[in-house]
């Protein structure tokens, strides 16, 4: 599939080759080979993903990078973190992740790992997440993890969540975008989860401003989008609870959207063809 997408944008301009090829990808990945170590949701295991695409794009120089770190990548480059040196991306989709730029460098961690701040333990002995602890930020705020907590409340108390029900079709069918739309429209219940999740994620952002001392938090991803209202409590309560030096780091909306992890592939790909870096060549 993805062979075929670079070839179908490469068939709509003829005249254009591409000098390198960016990848990025929800996993783990050691960014000088493009080899993927640890693709959980994809069930990969040191596959090299760079020396394949490459080979059968006759040979064209490929950057693989993890798909937090290409968002951060490109909301710091061309977004909403554009001239920062120091800022935290926070990205909430169905799972939670993010990235750090420090003192002008995009950090990568001892094993490409650095900045899963979704599994940041916010409850001792709380919620089991879909990695190995309990308790992650991920498993209140993440998108499964909001509509697994009101599927659980509507079966504790299906008065209250007849119109979570309603609005889905059947309790199993209840996403996080329900539970907001539910919210917008008056719902008590959703609108006592929309409050349960927003003091999760105020507690995690007050943690990762605490630990990174960013200037700037950019908040991304479809939970921010389907719930803008987060973004002014997370300012509020990093104002007011983080250590006062760190407390006047800013908090902007991602500029990307979707596209973000798409912008800094091919940002690293250029990149790295402008330093004549070996990574990821076949
Ligand atoms: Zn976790």
């Amino acid at each position: 599939m993805l062979v075929r997408s670079v070839e179908t944008c490469l068939e709509g301009s003829p005249a254009l080759r591409p000098h390198a090829v960016g990848v990025a990808v929800a996993a783990q990945v050691d960014p000088r080979t493009g080899t993927v170590i640890h693709a959980p949701n994809l069930g990969w295991r040191d596959v090299p993903l760079a020396r394949r695409v490459s080979e059968e794009l006759g040979g064209v120089p490929v950057v693989v990078l993890n798909d937090a770190r290409a968002a951060t990548l490109a909301e710091w480059r061309f977004g909403a973190g554009r001239g920062s040196l120091d800022l935290f991306c926070m990205f909430l989709g169905t799972g939670v992740g993010g990235s750090a730029v420090v003192g002008g460098r995009l950090l990568e961690g001892g094993s490409h790992a650095l900045g899963e701040v979704g599994h940041m333990t916010v409850v001792v002995g709380g919620r089991k997440c879909h990695c190995p602890n309990w308790g992650c930020l991920e498993a209140y705020v993440g998108g499964w993890a909001i509509a697994e907590r009101a599927q659980e409340a509507v079966r504790a108390d299906p008065e209250a969540g007849a119109a979570l029900v309603a609005r889905a079709g059947s309790a199993r069918g209840i996403t996080a975008q329900t539970v907001f739309q539910a919210y917008r429209a008056g719902d008590v219940l959703a609108g006592r989860l929309v409050r349960e999740t927003e003091r999760f994620l105020a507690d995690g952002a007050v943690s990762i401003v605490n630990a990174f001392n960013p200037s700037l938090l950019v908040l991304g991803g479809g939970i921010v989008a389907g719930m803008p209202e987060f973004v002014p409590v997370v300012e509020a309560a990093i104002r007011a609870r983080c250590q006062p030096p760190a407390a006047m780091a800013r908090v902007l909306v991602a500029s990307f959207g979707e596209n973000a992890p798409l912008v800094g592939a091919a940002e690293a790909a250029r990149a790295s063809k402008s330093r004549g870096s070996p990574a990821g060549r076949a």
